[in-house]
């Protein structure tokens, strides 16, 4: 394994011209996941995080991923998301960042005052942007007016969970049905993912709850510019490949067109349906 840095950035494209978010025919421009105020992820964390929490002490720096674009959504839009939303995502992001960095020993969980409902603005209007296709997926109609006019609550039907990720991968999948409960395959639930370097989020429409994830639904009705504590979880820390694993026997995945958009790790499995 090389131990230089190599970057890598996917780029995905659509064929139209229509924009994912305001649904304007306009000229596209590229959406960066993760975000530019997002910080690139760093050794000393994921290492401290791994060894302290897990016990793995494997780690080793390897390939940097540059981040993915889709040139999906118009520069309004891809302005709008910039200058309202994504600076609290970065702030987020480096609070976590700079606690588990200065801490000589990680606790369990801590709390970050931070702007919960521009961080939620912030990963639905990436969501939006992150598929090549112009459709009418429910989550996208319920989510497109609250990116559009920040005066508008999250819909109560939307829920996004959150937990540490410390990881370079950057993932990203969109429409898929997995258990909404590990090892129940009675009820499939509809998800939604985005995994970046240290966060990351999954969001699901009519599913309150998640493998005992934390969730931000509590401030879907805030306003963006509304500060509050939010729990960060450090015990357990999640395995790179949760929640699309299925190399267990607790789960599958049904993956629909968007899955050639997304950028995910799933071991191939026959568990796996398309
Ligand atoms: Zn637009």
């Amino acid at each position: 394994m090389k131990n230089s840095k190599q970057s890598i950035v996917e780029k995905f494209k659509k064929k139209d011209r229509i924009c994912n978010i305001c649904q304007l025919e306009k000229e596209l421009s590229e959406d960066h996941v993760p975000p530019k105020a997002c910080p690139p992820a760093k050794n000393i964390f994921i290492y401290k995080l791994l060894s302290e929490m897990t016990g793995d002490r494997s780690f080793r720096p390897r390939i940097s991923q540059n981040g993915v674009t889709y040139k999906t959504i118009c520069s309004d839009c891809n302005n709008k998301l910039g200058n309202r939303y994504d600076w609290a995502l970065g702030e987020l992001s480096q609070k976590i960042e700079g606690f588990v960095e200065s801490s000589l020993t990680l606790p369990n969980y801590f709390e970050v005052e931070c702007y919960p409902n521009a961080i939620m603005h912030s990963v639905l209007g990436h969501l939006l942007a992150a598929k090549t296709q112009t459709d009418e997926v429910v989550i996208d109609t319920l989510i497109r007016p609250c990116i559009l006019d920040n005066s508008l609550p999250i819909p109560n039907d939307v829920h996004i969970f959150y937990w540490v990720y410390p990881y370079e991968k950057i993932s990203i999948l969109r429409d898929f049905g997995m258990p909404a409960v590990r090892g129940n395959f009675q009820v499939p639930g509809f998800f939604n993912m985005i995994k970046f370097y240290p966060i990351a989020f999954l969001i699901t429409h009519q599913l309150s709850s998640y493998e005992g994830l934390l969730s931000l639904h509590k401030f879907n009705q805030l306003c963006p510019s509304d500060k509050a504590n939010v729990q960060i979880d450090l015990h357990p820390i999640k395995p790179s490949t949760f929640p699309e694993d299925c190399t267990g026997v607790d789960n599958f995945l049904m993956l629909g067109r968007t899955a050639n958009d997304s950028v995910y790790a799933v071991s191939k499995s026959k568990k796996i349906k398309k």
